[in-house]
């Protein structure tokens, strides 16, 4: 309640001025850090392909160019620190945003929707960009003290940086655990560049013409609302990554009075439409990084064959025996389903299957139609083609037809060598399913594929696919 009565008074700029002048401005500093501009530029860029894999950035041309006619009036000035920003949407509800080192930005619907103005919008766009142009995620992931081996081993390597065979920075980083998401170093802050990314981006708005009291206000509301019945989706996990430095309204107040006298006109006149706009989405959807994560809640299964467990992703489930294992290595990517030793580091710091099962979505190349039962040879073959150009050992027989999960399916033998030479049978089955080629791999040597097949068969017979999902 305090915190409303507060955010009234607010509403009248007088009140804010009126507060006592300190004696002198507070020092905001860019953060040294052992990334180049080049290597922070070129991690922002791996992390945000990431971050389309993962997210349904959504592809609204009025909603992209509105937020890059506000980003790019805040990128023009001094406080922006010259990265190259640029801002898109992603379709999810919680309130979130984040920006990524050297400047690519995402914006979540759910921080459209819960904001009231285009001046809040902007706030944040200026306090997320504020991180990069201090450069607080560059300065965390160099506080690790393996970077000094990894910058010294990329140095060397010279052009090999992001060609594919080599362990990129962003892989790299997410070995470290940097990641995505709400604990990643790239974008968890301390209290003390939370501060100076206020400042800084209040500094910013006003250079750009925004009202800089907006940035402060916004933080405020979305404080006053946790906890409450009203709490929208997310606040938690945004509050974390931002933690609160104290009154963002008072400390934003203290600082606006050092700047130039100023009236604050920008205003783009569409966020009333954008935010129609962003009201009107179709529901998001799920991407292949998500949809081979766990699932959380739900009920397991009950009917297993016995000696197997279930493994539930939030696209699919699937048995497998008890003795085995199943995860993502480095928390993302394929799943792995493997016995003991069946996988080993692959030279290129993927993972190699040796023995057991892999499960993941194959995207077609951009603009091919999305997998479906009338394509799925057609996809199916793009797919063999893409792993025949990385395995020169590959033979395949012509593909049969099988049912997967209820679905019609391609099964498909296949012949190869692992990186120690010895042969490999590999099963793959293929599901087309919205999101993407759907495939299972199994895969073990000739000799043991005998031993090998009625768990096999067992594992891809208790496919299933969430109801509702294509
Ligand atoms: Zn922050």
């Amino acid at each position: 309640m305090k915190y409303r009565i507060f955010f009234i008074a607010l509403l009248i700029p007088l009140t804010v001025y009126s507060q006592k002048k300190p004696a002198k401005q507070t020092m905001v500093k860019v953060q040294k850090t052992s990334l180049s501009r080049e290597q922070e530029m070129q991690l922002g860029k791996e992390a945000a392909a990431q971050v389309e894999r993962e997210m349904d950035v959504v592809k609204s041309q009025e909603v992209e160019t509105w937020l890059n006619q506000i980003g790019q009036q805040l990128a023009k000035t001094p406080q922006a620190n010259a990265y190259p920003y640029y801002f898109k949407l992603i379709n999810e509800d919680s309130i979130n945003a984040f920006a990524l080192p050297g400047g690519p930005m995402f914006v979540h619907t759910g921080l459209i929707k819960a904001a009231d103005n285009e001046g809040e919008v902007a706030g944040v766009l200026a306090h997320e960009m504020s991180h990069v142009a201090l450069r607080h995620g560059a300065a965390q992931m160099s506080k690790q003290q393996t970077w000094g081996s990894i910058f010294g081993a990329i140095g060397a390597l010279g052009g090999a940086l992001g060609n594919g065979g080599q362990c990129t920075l962003w892989c790299q980083a997410v070995q470290m655990g940097a990641g995505l998401g709400g604990n990643s170093m790239l974008m968890k802050f301390s209290r003390g560049y939370e501060r100076d990314s206020d400042l800084n981006g209040a500094r910013m708005m006003a250079a750009a013409g925004y009202n800089p009291i907006e940035l402060g206000n916004f933080f405020q509301k979305l404080e006053a609302k946790q906890g409450t019945a009203g709490q929208p989706k997310g606040l938690e996990a945004w509050f974390s990554s931002h933690p609160s430095p104290g009154n963002r309204v008072t400390y934003v107040s203290e600082d606006i009075q050092f700047y130039p006298k100023a009236s604050y006109p920008t205003s783009t006149g569409n966020f009333a439409r954008v935010k129609q706009t962003v009201a009107s989405l179709a529901p998001p959807k799920l991407k292949p990084a998500a949809l081979v994560q766990q699932a959380q809640g739900g009920t397991p299964r009950s009917d297993l064959p016995q000696g197997f467990k279930d493994y539930r992703a939030r696209g699919f489930a699937i048995v497998y025996p008890a003795s085995w294992q199943a995860g993502q290595p480095q928390g993302s990517g394929s799943l792995y389903v493997i016995p003991q030793g069946g996988a080993k580091q692959s030279q290129n710091n993927g993972v190699e299957l040796l023995t057991g099962a892999m499960i993941d979505y194959y995207v077609p190349q951009s603009g091919a139609a999305t997998p479906d039962a009338a394509n799925l040879d057609k996809t199916t073959n793009e797919f063999l083609q893409s792993l025949a150009k990385g395995d020169s050992s590959l033979k395949a027989d012509k593909p049969a037809r099988a049912t997967v999960g209820g679905k019609a399916a391609l099964r498909t033998k296949l012949t190869t060598k692992t990186s120690n030479q010895t042969d490999q049978v590999v099963y793959l089955y293929t599901v087309p399913r919205e999101a993407g080629l759907w495939y299972l791999v199994l895969a073990a040597a000739p000799t043991q594929i005998s031993e090998f097949d009625p768990v096999f068969n067992q594992m891809a017979q208790s496919v299933t696919f969430p109801e509702g999902q294509n």
